[in-house]
């Protein structure tokens, strides 16, 4: 399968195989080896495609490299995942986690109800990806206490729901604080809206639909 052929760490596949997941879904089987080769993409893909794992499996294949090279010091998240809701936020980083088990690769949430302080503690201690709402992200990065010099990889989530919930200009104000970052979206539908973001956001996206 892609997964065992795609040069992923071997701890990785072994936690693809302990979560159930033998063989990879569609989306994953084109956006794992796309993302893997730092390309940008709009994907379209509902919920139940297994789109969750198609970012998180290339993202934890980064980190577990980039740690290797970097070891001992702290430093910043590689990756930002942007979700709509704070439900969405928890079901991302739970799965970042079974799928990174026994991996370096800590996550952190950034959500709004939760204690900022516990929140930034976490980040302040090394987190290698930040899942989280646009609008409390915004607030961590007004106040200064977390660095994304390091990121590298860009997630949106469910971008639609994004567009619909008025977090067009947050997720670019975010966009804007990273330097040249992979960029891989994904929506159910695709709509002009949608279009025009991911043209803003990177002139080489590559769309993927299943
Ligand atoms: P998602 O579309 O990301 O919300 O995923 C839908 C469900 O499919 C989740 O419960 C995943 O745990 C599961 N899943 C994702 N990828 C696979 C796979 N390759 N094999 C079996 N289950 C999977």
């Amino acid at each position: 399968t892609c997964f065992s052929s795609c040069g992923l760490p071997e701890k990785l596949v072994h936690n693809l195989e302990a979560a159930g997941y033998t063989m990879p879904t569609p989306v994953q089987m084109q956006v794992i080896p796309a993302s893997i080769s730092n390309r940008s993409l709009l994907v379209s893909a509902d919920t139940g495609s297994g789109k969750t794992a198609s970012f998180l499996v290339p993202i934890i294949a980064h980190c577990s490299r980039r740690e290797l090279q970097q070891c001992a010091r702290k430093h910043g998240p590689l990756a930002i995942v942007l979700a709509p809701t704070r439900e969405l936020c928890l079901q991302v980083e739970d799965q970042a986690k079974v799928l990174g088990k026994g991996l370096p690769f800590k996550t952190a949430l950034v959500i709004g109800g939760d204690p900022l302080a516990q929140q930034i503690y976490r980040i302040e201690n090394g987190v290698e990806l930040i899942v989280g709402t646009p609008g409390r992200l915004i607030d961590l990065l007004m106040k200064h206490s977390v660095d994304l010099t390091d990121v590298s990889v860009f997630v949106l989530d469910e971008v639609d729901c994004l567009l619909e919930r008025g977090f067009r200009d947050q997720a670019m104000q975010i966009f804007r604080a990273l330097s040249c970052p992979q960029v891989m979206m994904f929506s159910a539908t695709i709509h002009s809206e949608i279009e025009k973001l991911s043209n803003s956001l990177s002139n080489n996206m590559i769309h993927i639909s299943c």
